[in-house]
């Protein structure tokens, strides 16, 4: 069916239209295509636009492969591409959409895609996923066993530990040229690291349980094989990619094993925007994307922005030009405004705090309402004082990227339960659980979960176990939760886990009701999904966020502040946008090694912040600024100066403020007693 009144192609400008179109008929998938461009200039659009153009022309929504950076990505582009074919196909558009079953990110998709061929590849289909947290615990745990933790010379810690091995996976890397090139203080080690490297693979073996990395090593392993490959890449017709720019070896190598020739394949990216070479992410795979195939892949580039004001626009483009390498050209638009971005002294975080509130306030009287609205940092931990004087002033927000939910305590023993029961050979699950129960150490933990670990029905068995000498009671209540879980139809397993785990909720936490009002917010969300093993999956690959009053996902039709890192904030945009600590240090970090390609990478970082804002941005510059935790020199305050990525020569692109505004010869360091808030709101997620 050839759409006739198409009127959503006149919605784009020609490039993008000749995107969307391109291919021609959908009968038989089109030669591969690269969409390379700048920030704002449309991208996630057009793919939007080639999506619902491939199923108004009649192709098979189940066989559309869609990748994108997060799931709260992929759901907007299925919001986005309804929209979109509701133009065309009115009340059908809603029942296509709805069966574009194939949309995710790498991680998701590629559980799925183990789960449904575990017999064939040699794993258990009820695996679980383990997060970062419980990975370096595992890693902690063989680390123990081989005696490495207390030698004499300092062995690298658990997280150091996971991040060699994690890059070895993802870079595709053998672990002696990872120590050179990325860890050069730990080659000392590179023995006994292979030696606990191999013996982690062992323990997750054994324990039946994926780590994040191994979801993509395990699927391009898997697409290593022809038939499978081919199986799997038959599937789909069309496979789209947005934020290109940001994939790892593996994941270039999965899209090579789905596509061999290119039919079908669609990327899109801007090398400007490249922020995860930390996670092994190369823009190689972008550039090199057109000559793996032949013929070449075809390229369209796109040089409108359409989302920021010229000054902005000029700004950023001024601090990615001065960037070594670069494919994408500058970016025009036509959205002329006067204001030029503000560039703003502050005295410190608190400071950065308080104008940030009264400039929020302010755009809100203007009828800007909050969620047009962003604060974007560095770390995490940097809005801290910012997340207090929000709280102070009865501001909401919703803090993506940071502390999740899942992360606080109750909510991970609750899941870990869960997990146990989906798969009981789960040991860090298992230690969790039973380390609730009163009387139970872990040496008892151990030989508990050493007595079930081989054979069948390990649940079963478990309860079989005599009681521990001091666990009594509570032995003989867990024992009945568990019997109930194997029985218990999803979603109730929440609600029993929950009733079995209140005592110790009052027992440990002093705040025991909001806690759990927690739970039964997850519960909420559990009823959301059709199974036990999905809920798990999604949840541990994709979490909600975090929320000022709450933990959970806040009630869509309020209106709250964004708070975000510049990593979670890709893809998206605002109205106003303020960027915390654009000083050295911060941008760039201090923690890098300080190498010209991680510097290039903090530019970039910048670079993405900047062009996040439609029409206000502000960039704060604070002369003093708190390091947490570094290892070497610990917690203290630093004086900062602007960051070196706004050299003088480009100062002029701005307008410069001070606030509040001083005196000349007035002392800067606020009076009275210093209070960490920084420490204070994490304390929260303890
Ligand atoms: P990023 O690099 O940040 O991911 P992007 O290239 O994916 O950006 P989009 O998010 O798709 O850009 O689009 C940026 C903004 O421009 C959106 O608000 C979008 O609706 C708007 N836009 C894109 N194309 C057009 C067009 N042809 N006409 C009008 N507005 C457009
Ligand atoms: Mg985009």
């Amino acid at each position: 069916m050839q759409a006739t009144a198409a009127t959503y192609l006149d919605d784009l400008n020609p490039e993008q239209r000749r995107a969307v179109e391109h291919g021609g008929a959908f009968a038989a998938p089109g030669r591969p295509l690269l969409i390379i461009a700048g920030a704002g200039s449309g991208k996630t659009n057009t793919l939007a636009h080639r999506v619902a153009h491939l199923l108004v022309n009649g192709a098979d929504p189940r066989r559309i492969l869609l990748m994108t950076f997060s799931r709260r990505a992929a759901s907007e582009m299925s919001r986005r591409v309804e929209r979109i074919a509701r133009k065309v196909l009115a009340g059908k558009a809603e029942a296509i959409t709805a069966a574009l079953t194939w949309a995710g990110t790498f991680h998701g998709l590629g559980a799925r895609m183990l789960r449904e061929h575990a017999e064939r590849v040699g794993l258990d289909p009820v695996f679980t996923i383990h997060d970062r947290e419980d990975s370096a615990d595992l890693m902690n745990l063989v680390r123990h066993e081989r005696g490495l933790s207390n030698t004499q010379r300092r062995f690298p810690t658990k997280g150091t530990c996971l991040a060699i091995y994690s890059r070895c996976i993802n870079a595709d890397m053998p672990l002696d040229e990872a120590l050179v090139r990325h860890f050069p203080w730990c080659a000392e080690w590179a023995a006994e690291l292979k030696g606990l490297f191999a013996a982690y693979v062992e323990a997750k073996q054994a324990n039946a349980v994926l780590d994040y990395d191994d979801l993509l090593l395990y699927w391009a392993q898997m697409m290593a094989d022809e038939t499978i490959a081919r199986e799997i890449g038959d599937r789909f017709d069309h496979v789209l990619v947005d934020e290109y720019q940001d994939t790892n070896r593996l994941q270039s190598q999965i899209l090579l094993g789905l596509k061999p020739d290119g039919a079908g394949l669609t990327v899109v990216g801007d090398d400007a925007q490249s922020i995860y070479a930390f996670r092994a992410a190369t823009v190689r795979n972008i550039l090199e994307f057109p000559d793996q195939f032949s013929p070449r892949a075809d390229i369209i580039t796109l040089d409108r922005n359409y989302r920021s004001t010229q000054p902005i626009l000029s700004a950023a483009n001024g601090v990615i030009g001065l960037a070594r390498e670069r494919f994408t050209k500058n970016l025009w638009t036509d959205r002329v405004a006067s204001r030029k971005p503000q560039l703003v002294t502050v005295r410190d975080e608190t400071d950065q705090a308080r104008y940030i509130v009264e400039q929020v306030l302010a755009k809100r009287e203007e009828g800007i309402v909050l969620k047009q609205q962003a604060v974007l940092f560095r770390t995490s931990s940097h809005s801290g004082p910012l997340e207090f004087e929000l709280t102070r002033r009865n501001i909401p927000f919703v803090k993506f990227g940071g502390l999740k939910f899942l992360d606080a305590a109750h909510v991970k023993d609750v899941l870990a339960l869960l997990r146990f029961v989906e798969n009981p050979r789960d040991r860090i699950a298992g230690f969790r659980v039973l380390h609730l129960i009163p009387g139970i150490g872990p040496a008892s933990a151990q030989r508990l979960l050493d007595a079930v670990s081989d054979g069948a029905d390990p649940i079963a068995r478990l309860s079989a176990q005599p009681a521990p000498a001091r666990a009594g009671d509570d032995w003989t209540a867990f024992v009945r939760t568990l019997e109930q879980l194997r029985l218990s139809e999803w979603p109730a397993d929440l609600e029993r886990i929950r009733l079995w785990y209140q005592p110790h909720l009052e027992r440990v936490h002093e705040d025991a009701e909001v806690r759990t009002a927690d739970l039964l917010q997850l519960e909420q969300i559990a009823s959301g999904y059709p199974s036990r093993e999905r809920f798990l999956t999604e949840l541990t690959l994709d979490p909600p966020d975090a929320t000022s009053d709450q933990a959970g996902v806040p009630l869509l039709d309020e209106d709250y502040l964004i708070l975000s890192t510049i990593h979670s904030a890709k893809g998206m945009e605002w109205n106003s946008v303020h960027v915390l600590n654009v000083v050295d240090g911060c941008m760039p970090s201090d923690l890098g090694a300080g190498t010209s390609a991680e510097l290039e990478e903090e530019r970039r970082l910048l670079y993405v912040a900047m062009t996040r804002a439609k029409d206000d941005l502000h960039l704060l510059v604070p002369q003093r600024f708190f390091v947490h935790g570094q290892p070497v020199r610990g917690d203290r305050h630093v004086y900062a100066s602007r960051t070196r990525f706004i050299p003088e020569a480009l100062v002029p692109l701005f307008e410069r403020t001070n606030w509040p505004k001083v005196q000349p010869g007035t002392a800067y360091a606020s009076q009275g007693p210093r209070i960490d808030l920084g420490a204070r709101m994490r304390e929260r997620w303890r």
